[in-house]
């Protein structure tokens, strides 16, 4: 991928810097329930506040439709940024254009920090409206996005603004793009993607791309079971996807014609029905007893891919092996987790991860912290997996 921009190419000394944040976070009982994504974006302000420029923070907040709801309102994120910001005070802005806006970002000095109110307040915003791009755009003289979650959809804090002012990638921003590319389009070989969740019907797009690229494809989760059912096996009472069954032969069949092999589990946990404490049995993949509900990979599949693991530089990963919520049907996934997480450490693997589900997998398995690094982008980290350009990236692209 070409090169972008980063805050190495700004000069933001004594600038307005419009910093595009992703502050779309978790809310209990008024307050922020989950700060990652704070904590995520508080490194590249506190690197421009220390650089003297001054930080106006913009952020979409829930779905308010394009108009003001003070539901949706960013003014209760306020304190956990400042907390993440280590006790910077943060001044807000009750809109995001316009006087209300500019009273707030024309008093700030060098080196201090406002955050406008929710973006999607307006409806120009997700109509990519070069309107409110340019109204937007008049409270800075240079544009940081740091929201690689939101950098899938092109609206106009994300993609217009960064045609009107010089633009740049923040450091959590370029930390992603530089991880996504050595994974996926400079890796080190041998490259495999571990591909599970529940549906093929979510995930074609990310099989079809990642079968033209990876060595091998392993392929758990109940998505296994449409693949299992397309090779003949009788998968019993198992979630399985009939209209997908064709989508399953085609990626076996791009896989085989790109030389990519594609590996389904050979053992399953199975149970009468997804619940706790419920009783399981080990089964071979080709003897699931009638009204059973194949619920994780067995120990032979993990067997197995642990002795494949050990031939590979790099793997991609989206999407738990099992039912992983439920324990017991958490250990192959759990077992999956720490085998790639140790050869990470080892310095044996480079390991990439990413989707909603995952993460808290991974979290589950203790070993988060152990991999390469782990995308909490969602829908951004699928479309790039998909192979999709994506709009908020491809604007911060070096010229030339
Ligand atoms: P992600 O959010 O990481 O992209 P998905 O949403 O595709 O992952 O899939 C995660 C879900 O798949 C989890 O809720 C998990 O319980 C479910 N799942 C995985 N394997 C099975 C299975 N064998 N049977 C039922 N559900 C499964
Ligand atoms: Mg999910």
């Amino acid at each position: 991928m070409g090169a972008f921009r980063t805050i190495d190419d700004l000069d933001v000394a004594g600038r307005r810097v419009l910093l595009r944040g992703d502050l779309n976070v978790p809310m209990a009982d008024g307050r922020v329930s989950d700060t990652t994504r704070l904590d995520r974006l508080a490194p590249t302000v506190s690197e421009l506040a220390g650089k003297g420029a001054r930080v106006i923070v913009l952020s979409h907040f829930g779905r308010p439709k394009g108009e003001p709801n003070p539901e949706f309102s960013l003014k209760p994120v306020v304190p956990a940024l400042e907390a993440a910001l280590g006790g910077r005070t943060v001044a807000f802005a009750p809109d995001c254009i316009g006087a209300a806006a500019s009273a707030v970002t024309e008093a700030l000095g060098d080196g201090e920090v406002a955050l406008l109110e929710n973006l999607r307040f307006h409806p120009g915003e997700e109509a990519n409206d070069p309107g409110f791009a340019r109204a937007l755009a008049a409270l800075g003289e240079l544009y940081v996005n740091d929201a690689f979650s939101a950098a899938h959809r092109a609206h106009a804090s994300t993609e217009a603004i960064a045609h009107i002012l010089p633009a740049a990638a923040g450091r959590a921003m370029q930390a992603e793009l530089e991880a996504l590319s050595k994974a996926l389009d400079d890796p080190e070989r041998p490259l495999a993607a571990l591909v599970g969740g529940a549906k093929v019907s979510s995930k074609i797009a990310v099989l079809e791309n990642l079968a033209a690229r990876v060595d091998a494809i392993v392929i758990g989760g109940a998505m296994a079971n449409t693949f299992l059912h397309a090779r003949g096996i009788d998968v019993a009472a198992s979630l399985m996807e009939p209209d997908f069954v064709g989508t399953a032969r085609d990626v076996e069949a791009a896989a085989s014609e790109a030389g990519c092999a594609l590996l389904l589990p050979e053992d399953a946990v199975v149970a009468a029905a997804l619940a706790p404490g419920v009783e399981t049995r080990t089964v071979p993949i080709d003897a699931v007893p009638a009204g059973a509900m194949i619920l994780d990979v067995g120990p032979a599949s993990v067997a197995a891919l642990k002795a494949a693991l050990g031939g590979w530089r790099t793997l991609v990963w989206n999407g738990p092996l099992g039912a992983f919520e439920t324990p017991p049907f958490d250990a192959g996934t759990v077992a999956a987790a720490r085998a790639a997480a140790a050869r990470t450490k080892a310095g044996q693997l480079l390991t990439v991860a990413g989707g909603g589900d995952t993460v808290a997998a991974l979290a589950h398995a203790g070993v988060a912290g152990d991999f390469s690094y782990v995308s909490t982008a969602g829908g951004a980290f699928l479309e790039w997996l998909e192979g999709k350009a994506l709009p908020g990236v491809e604007a911060l692209r070096a010229e030339g």
